[in-house]
C-alpha cells in the first residue's frame, strides 16, 4: 500500500464507505492517517460497580439482569432501564426515548459500558453509555475521531490500524536545520512517530511530544508562509517621502497637542515614510485613541512630498464620515479631497476618476470602490485602510498595486480599532510592523457600564430620558433588524416602534425624536439619518451594528444594548466606544436575556474594564480565536491542530525559527527547502496567490 493509494485499498472500505469518507475530505490513505482524533477515551481500567463515583467517566463490566421498559405518558418520555450487576453490586443503566435498544441486550449476557456516572434519586446510574458485548470490548486508550454519518468509531479505528503499514513512507519535510535546532524537550519527534502516537498513544510522554511536533509543524509552516509574503511585500523599493519635516506645520495647526502615544507612533510612521523601504505598518489603537489624526498627518506628509494618498473604509457611513472630516480639515491647507463609493452617480464618479488621473485630487477617501480596476492614480504614494479586520490580505495587496507600474511601491498603513491581542496580531498581521496607540487623549472619563437584565429595562429607558432632557443623545443597539423566528430577540424595528410611541409626547414623557437605522436601508436614507443624529435633530437612534465602526457624535452619552448576550465582547466594546467621545460623562447599559454563567462573566468584564486590549484577551479566552476572526476573511488558512491562544509559546518558537529561515532563504529556493516550500504553497493555495 502507498500513501497516495485511494482509501478503497484498505480492507473494509468499499465504494459506499469511500463516499462517506470523502465527506471528511478523505480520498487517499494519507488523508486518512492525517485525520487526527478529536479526543481519547481511557478504557484501560474496569471499575467495580461498588467503587463508582458520581461525575467520573468509567468502564463497567455488567451482566444484564433485567430490562424494564417505562413509558411516561405525561412527559411523553420513554425510558429503558437495564439492570446490571457484577460481583460487587448492581447498577441502573438508563436510556431515554430509545426503546429500540431493548433488542440490543440479552438477559444473562455481560456487556462493557462506558459513560459518566450520574447520581439520581435512586442512587448511581449510567445514562446513555456506550456499550458492547464484553467479548468485543476494545481496550486501551481509544482515539475518538470527528466522523460523519455512515462511519463508526470502531471502523475508523480498524482502518487506522491497517493504515499503519504506510507510516514508514512518511518523510520528514521540515529542513534539517530546524529539526536539529534547540527544542524544549529532547528534540522534535519525527512525523511518522508523531502520527502513530496521536492515533495510538503509547504513554503520556510520547503523546505530548507527538502533539508538540504536530502543533509546531503547523505553526512553523504557517509562519514561514506569512513571512515569505511579507518578504514579497517589501522586496520592492518603497517610495521615499521628503526628508524635510513638512508634517510639523500641519501638526502645529491641529487644535490639540498630540498625546505621547500619538507622537511615538507618528515618529515610527515618519521613519518608515522617508526610508527607501516601503512602509507596511499596522496601527492598533482603541476607539477614540486618535488614529485618524495620525493617519491625517501621514496623508499630509504624502501630499507635501508630491504624492497622492488613499484611505479605504469598510462601510459607506464610515467612509463618508472620514471624508467630511478630512475634507474640512485639509481644505484649509489647499489639499483637494475626493470621495468614491459604489452608490455614486456616473457623472460624479467620472469626475473623481479624472481628478485622480490628472492629479488634481490629492487625497481619495472611499469604500471598496477605491480598489475597482477603473481607479487609477497619477502618483499614489500612501495607502491607508481603516478597520483592517474587515478586509483581506489580498485586498490590501490589490490596493497597493494601484501604485501603477513604477518600480517603487506605495507605503501602506493599516489602522484597526479592534484591539487584537499580541499573540494573534503576530499571526494575522505577520507581514506588518505593528504600532500601538495605548493612551487616550486627555479629558475622557471612563464610560460607566452596567450589565443587567430585562427587569431593569424600564430603569434604563428612564435614565436615557433624563439624559435627553439635558440635551444629550442616546443609542439603542439591537442584534437584528426585523422580528425573526427566534423569539427572544428584540428587533431594531420593534424597539424603534416602541420607543417612538413612548417618546412622542402624548404619554407625558416629553417629546423626543426617535429614528431607526439599519444596514438594509438605502444609502441616501442612512446618510440623512446619520447627519440628523450628528446635528442633534434626532435624540434617540435605534440601530443595528451598522454604527459599530468609527461613528463620531460627541453629544451622545447613553448606549443601551439589547440582547447583549448576542454580541461578542470585542464587539460590545466597539459599540460602547460610540459614547464617551465628548467631555460629558457617558453611560452604557447591557441588557441580556437569560442568565448563563458565560453571560455573567462577560457582563462583569465589561463593567470592570474599558481597556480594549484586556477585553480582547478575555474575549479570546471565552470564545477561542476561530469565533472572532473567521480566518477566511484574513486570507489565512484554517489551523487544524494548533490553537493560537493556548499554544502562544509554541507560536513564538515557530515564528523565531521561521524568521531565521526566511532571512537566509527568502524565496525558499534552496533544494533542501523544496519540501517545505511545496507545503507552504499547498497551505496557502490560491488564497494568497503566493508566487514565491
Ligand atoms: P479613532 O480613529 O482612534 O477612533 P479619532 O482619531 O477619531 O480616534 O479621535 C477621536 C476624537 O478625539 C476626535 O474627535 C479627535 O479630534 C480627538 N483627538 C484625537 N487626538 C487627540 C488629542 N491628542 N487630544 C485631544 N483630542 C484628540
Ligand atoms: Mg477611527
Amino acid at each position: 500500500m502507498r500513501l497516495q493509494d485511494p482509501v478503497t485499498e484498505l480492507r473494509g472500505v468499499g465504494p459506499k464507505k469511500a463516499e462517506a469518507l470523502s465527506k471528511l475530505h478523505i480520498e487517499t490513505v494519507e488523508d486518512l492517517i492525517r485525520l487526527l482524533p478529536r479526543t481519547y477515551e481511557d478504557r484501560r481500567q474496569v471499575t467495580p460497580i461498588a467503587q463508582l463515583e458520581a461525575g467520573k467517566t468509567v468502564t463497567v463490566m455488567g451482566r444484564v439482569e433485567k430490562l424494564i421498559d417505562n413509558y411516561y405518558r405525561r412527559g411523553r418520555k420513554q425510558m429503558l432501564r437495564v439492570l446490571v450487576s457484577d460481583e460487587t453490586g448492581a447498577l441502573d443503566i438508563l436510556f431515554f426515548n430509545a426503546r429500540f435498544l431493548k433488542r440490543a441486550f440479552q438477559v444473562g449476557r455481560t456487556y462493557a459500558f462506558y459513560g459518566t456516572v450520574t447520581e439520581t434519586g435512586r442512587g448511581r446510574s449510567l445514562v446513555h453509555p456506550q456499550f458492547t458485548p464484553a467479548e468485543e470490548r476494545e481496550e486501551g486508550i481509544l482515539p475518538i475521531y470527528p466522523l460523519t454519518r455512515g462511519i463508526s468509531q470502531r471502523e475508523m479505528r480498524a482502518w487506522q490500524r491497517l493504515a499503519e503499514e504506510v507510516y514508514p513512507q512518511i518523510e520528514e519535510d521540515l529542513p534539517e536545520e530546524i529539526i536539529d535546532g534547540e527544542f524544549t524537550d529532547g528534540g522534535l519527534m519525527d512525523p511518522a512517530s508523531a502520527l502513530r502516537n496521536l492515533h495510538f498513544p503509547e504513554d503520556r510522554e510520547s503523546y505530548l511530544r507527538a502533539k508538540y511536533r504536530m502543533i509546531f509543524d503547523e505553526l512553523f509552516v504557517l509562519q514561514t508562509g506569512i513571512l515569505a509574503v511579507r518578504n514579497r511585500s517589501s522586496a520592492g523599493r518603497g517610495i521615499a517621502f521628503s526628508r524635510e519635516p513638512v508634517e510639523e506645520e500641519y501638526i502645529s495647526s491641529m487644535p490639540f497637542p498630540l498625546t505621547g502615544a500619538q507622537r511615538r507612533v507618528v515618529k515610527e510612521i515618519m521613519d518608515d515614510l522617508v526610508s527607501e523601504r516601503a512602509m507596511n505598518r499596522l496601527v492598533q489603537g482603541d476607539v477614540g485613541s486618535g488614529k485618524t489624526a495620525v493617519a491625517q498627518i501621514a496623508m499630509y506628509k504624502a501630499v507635501r512630498s508630491g504624492y497622492q494618498a488613499v484611505l479605504m473604509a469598510p462601510t459607506e457611513i464610515l467612509a463618508r464620515q472620514h471624508y467630511q472630516g478630512i475634507r474640512e480639515d485639509f481644505s484649509r491647507h489647499g489639499i483637494e479631497v475626493g470621495f468614491l463609493s459604489g452608490s455614486m452617480k456616473a457623472a460624479e464618479r467620472r469626475q473623481v476618476l479624472e481628478g485622480l488621473c490628472d492629479g488634481s485630487i490629492h487625497v481619495l477617501v472611499g469604500t471598496h470602490a477605491v480598489i475597482q480596476p477603473e481607479v487609477s492614480f497619477k502618483r499614489l504614494g500612501l495607502v491607508i485602510t481603516d478597520e483592517q479586520h474587515r478586509f483581506g490580505v489580498d485586498q490590501r495587496i490589490r490596493l497597493r498595486e494601484k501604485g501603477g507600474d513604477s518600480s517603487e511601491e506605495p507605503n501602506v498603513l493599516v489602522m484597526t480599532a479592534t484591539p487584537i491581542p499580541r499573540t494573534l496580531a503576530v499571526v494575522l498581521y505577520g507581514d506588518l510592523d505593528i504600532s500601538v496607540i495605548d493612551e487616550m487623549p486627555p479629558g475622557r472619563t471612563p464610560i460607566a457600564t452596567r450589565s443587567t437584565d430585562e427587569s431593569h429595562r424600564e430603569d434604563c429607558y428612564r435614565f436615557a430620558q433624563r439624559q435627553m432632557e439635558q440635551g444629550r443623545q442616546v443609542y439603542v443597539v439591537t442584534p437584528l433588524i426585523e422580528e425573526s423566528d427566534s423569539m427572544d430577540v428584540r428587533s431594531a424595528e420593534a424597539v424603534a416602534e416602541e420607543l417612538s410611541t413612548r417618546f412622542d409626547g402624548r404619554h407625558g414623557c416629553g417629546f423626543f425624536c426617535v429614528a431607526l437605522l439599519h444596514g438594509n436601508m438605502k444609502q441616501a436614507e442612512k446618510d440623512r439619518i446619520m447627519e440628523e443624529f450628528h446635528d442633534g435633530q434626532i435624540d434617540l437612534l435605534v440601530s443595528t451594528v451598522v454604527i459599530e465602526v468609527g461613528i463620531n457624535v460627541p453629544n451622545a452619552t447613553v448606549m443601551i444594548m439589547e440582547n447583549a448576550e448576542r454580541f461578542g465582547l470585542a464587539q460590545m466594546h466597539q459599540l460602547r466606544g460610540r459614547v464617551g467621545r465628548g467631555t460629558s460623562k457617558s453611560f452604557c447599559f447591557l441588557i441580556s436575556q437569560g442568565s448563563s454563567e458565560v453571560a455573567r462573566q462577560r457582563g462583569e468584564i465589561m463593567e470592570k474594564s474599558t481597556d480594549g486590549f484586556f477585553i480582547a484577551e478575555e474575549d479570546l479566552k471565552l470564545r477561542g480565536p476561530g469565533d472572532i476572526f473567521g480566518t477566511r476573511q484574513h486570507g489565512l488558512p484554517a489551523l487544524y491542530i494548533a490553537d493560537l491562544v493556548r499554544h502562544a509559546e509554541i507560536l513564538q518558537e515557530a515564528r523565531e525559527k521561521a524568521q531565521k529561515l526566511v532571512k537566509e532563504d527568502p524565496e525558499l529556493s534552496r533544494p533542501e527547502h523544496a519540501p517545505l516550500r511545496s507545503r507552504v504553497l499547498r497551505l496557502f493555495g490560491g488564497e494568497l496567490s503566493l508566487d514565491l
